[in-house]
């Protein structure tokens, strides 16, 4: 009989990576999917769907879960790579006895407060940053250096994230993250927490994620690639291109300190998304998502530029598996990325133009779209999804480079308000 896997709220009904690799592995697939969201549609190796109100109500969630799993449904394993869901499916898996992240370890990456009081207890650099809390912090507020970043503390998407320079700017990014904690991210944080805001010095570098796989205590890096550099206000998602050009004594870095920061949240066995910027040389962690990064997509741009199966390696262990065939460090073979099409601008998105063009280009292989025609959608620094991404391999990176500004040119969304007149 084959293994099943409790596949906990996958983000879109439209990111095959996950589905395409439980069928070359031979694992089933159950959609876990939160209450009131749109089932999986029909991927292989997708063989049964649970719905249970995960995230309003955890606790009745996993009861739920047990009582389902004693009427004599099979379940050998459970992971997620939906942000929101991740302390949930550690607490899932701790109480079936099932292997999974340690719940503290889950509840550190889902609250940035807390991760970055860990990276620094763990020995990593970390900016100036400040937990603020509430009026009892305005002493420390105002003590901390402009410029810098006001985040909501369990978010993601870059939604809040804000560049300030001054006190202006600054109270009206944290009266605005404070409320979009409290309307629209609390109802996924992992405490009583997110009701703060977050502020770090700003980070002033190119910026770069290493895909970091932990088995048994041992840090491994599969794969380090090219972020863009984003420079603010906001920090729309642009490229990603792997792997890197750096000097290897400059990869070595990035390597060791992500390889640190996964240690110092305890994340112990699974995956890691470890994004970084590299300042004059020295890498700082942004923070380190337990799971496969952007909703499972960062499995394409790994198995394409090292033949590395990561969703394959997170199933495995997830069903108990012994791993021995994690690389240590980045074995790139080819290049590979991701392009995710800009906003460039914000209302109701009419069309998208330049997309048949996309899909007869040789170097792109595939193309997702997320945010339908038609939505409305907000500007940064509120966040609304993507509206696509486009996955490409290339024989070298500046071929990888050119595509993105071929890309640049060809691809056009359509805003209602581009129309007027
Ligand atoms: P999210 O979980 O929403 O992705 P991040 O903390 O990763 O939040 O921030 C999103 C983006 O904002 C980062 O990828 C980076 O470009 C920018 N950013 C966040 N914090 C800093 C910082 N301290 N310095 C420079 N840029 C930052
Ligand atoms: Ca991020």
């Amino acid at each position: 009989m084959k293994k099943r896997i409790g596949l906990v709220s996958q983000r879109n009904n439209n990111i095959p990576f996950v589905f395409e690799a439980a069928s070359r592995l031979g694992v089933e697939l159950i959609d876990i999917v939160a209450k009131g969201e749109a089932p999986q549609p029909a991927f292989p190796a997708l063989v049964d769907r649970l719905e249970l109100d995960f995230f309003d109500n955890p606790d009745g969630a996993l009861a739920d879960l047990k009582t389902w799993v004693s009427q004599g449904n099979q379940l050998d394993g459970i992971m997620t790579s939906r942000e929101e869901a991740i302390v949930w499916t550690a607490k899932a898996a701790q109480s079936l006895n099932l292997p999974g992240l340690p719940v503290d370890a889950a509840c550190a990456a889902r609250d940035k407060s807390e991760m970055r009081r860990r990276l620094a207890a763990g020995k990593c650099n970390v900016p100036a940053f400040l937990d603020y809390r509430g009026p009892q912090d305005q002493a420390a507020l105002d003590a901390l250096p402009y410029p810098y970043v006001v985040k909501p503390k369990s978010a993601f998407g870059s939604a809040g994230v804000t560049l300030v320079s001054n006190d202006q700017e600054r109270d009206v990014a944290m009266s605005h993250v404070a409320a979009m904690s409290r309307q629209q991210f609390g109802r996924y944080a992992p405490s009583q927490s997110h009701d703060g805001v977050l502020l770090e010095g700003f980070l002033d570098g190119a910026e770069y994620v290493a895909e970091c796989f932990a088995v048994d205590g041992k840090q491994h890096v599969v794969s380090l690639g090219y972020k863009g550099n984003p420079r603010g206000p906001y920090f729309e998602e642009t490229v990603y291109l792997a792997p890197t050009q750096l000097p290897q004594a400059v990869q070595d870095t990035l390597v060791e300190e992500a390889a640190k920061g996964m240690a110092a949240l305890g994340i112990d066995n699974g995956p890691g998304h470890c994004e970084m910027r590299l300042v004059d040389g020295v890498p700082y962690i942004l923070e380190i998502g337990a799971r496969v990064g952007g909703s499972g997509s960062c499995h394409y741009v790994v198995e394409e530029s090292t033949g590395f199966d990561l969703f394959g390696a997170q199933m495995r262990l997830s069903l108990g598996e012994t791993l021995s065939d994690v690389p240590e460090r980045p074995k790139p073979i080819r290049f590979a990325s991701n392009y995710i099409i800009p906003l460039s601008g914000s209302g109701r998105l009419e069309e998208v133009v330049g997309l048949e063009d996309v899909q007869n280009h040789p170097e792109c292989q595939r193309l997702l779209r997320f945010i339908p025609n038609g939505s409305e959608i907000k500007p940064y620094p509120d966040f609304s999804g993507f509206i696509g991404f486009i996955f490409g391999t290339h024989a070298t990176y500046e071929a990888g480079l050119a595509q993105f500004e071929w890309l640049d040119k060809v691809i056009h969304p359509i805003w209602a308000q581009d129309k007027v007149g």
